[in-house]
């Protein structure tokens, strides 16, 4: 697997692509390192823009494309905005492989959030230095504010 065009580790993409079961290609790498830059919903040409600023080698068809797969395999959803043109956005999986823990070390509050980049890269850095991982919810240690005020 080659370096994505976006110049970073692309190993949580494809990390997520293989959970998905979609298969690793350059485009699709790129293509969903983009989406996760936007972080909310994106229609297809914004996102060819994103990718031609990033210097990926990825054409408008190959990005349709792309986001049909992406969606036939659960990882999209396809919508309309106001104007009808079609926008997409990641779907929440299910289960909690994709949870932080946030607890609160003084009271023990506890608040869980969705954070599927967050985890994702935690559990790189984890790998990377040497400790386990699993698909359980990561706990993370915070002050709330009533603790910290
Ligand atoms: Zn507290």
């Amino acid at each position: 697997m080659k370096r994505s065009s976006f110049g970073e580790s692309c190993h949580w993409a494809c990390d997520w692509l293989e959970r998905v079961g979609v298969g690793l290609t350059r485009a699709r790498v790129d293509v969903l390192m983009a989406i996760a830059a936007f972080g909310g919903a994106f229609s297809a040409d914004k996102l060819y823009y994103e990718l031609q600023l990033a210097g990926a080698a990825c054409a408008l068809n190959t990005v349709y494309q792309t986001l049909n797969r992406f969606e036939s395999s659960g990882l999209l959803i396809r919508g309309r905005d106001e104007s009808r043109h079609a926008i997409f956005w990641l779907k929440q999986p299910d289960g909690d492989q994709y949870t932080l823990r946030l607890r609160c070390p003084h009271c023990g509050r506890v608040k869980e959030v969705y954070a599927p980049m967050a985890v994702i890269k935690l559990r790189e850095a984890m790998e990377m230095n040497g400790l386990a991982t699993s698909d359980l919810p990561i706990d993370v240690n915070v002050d709330c504010l009533i603790c910290a005020a």
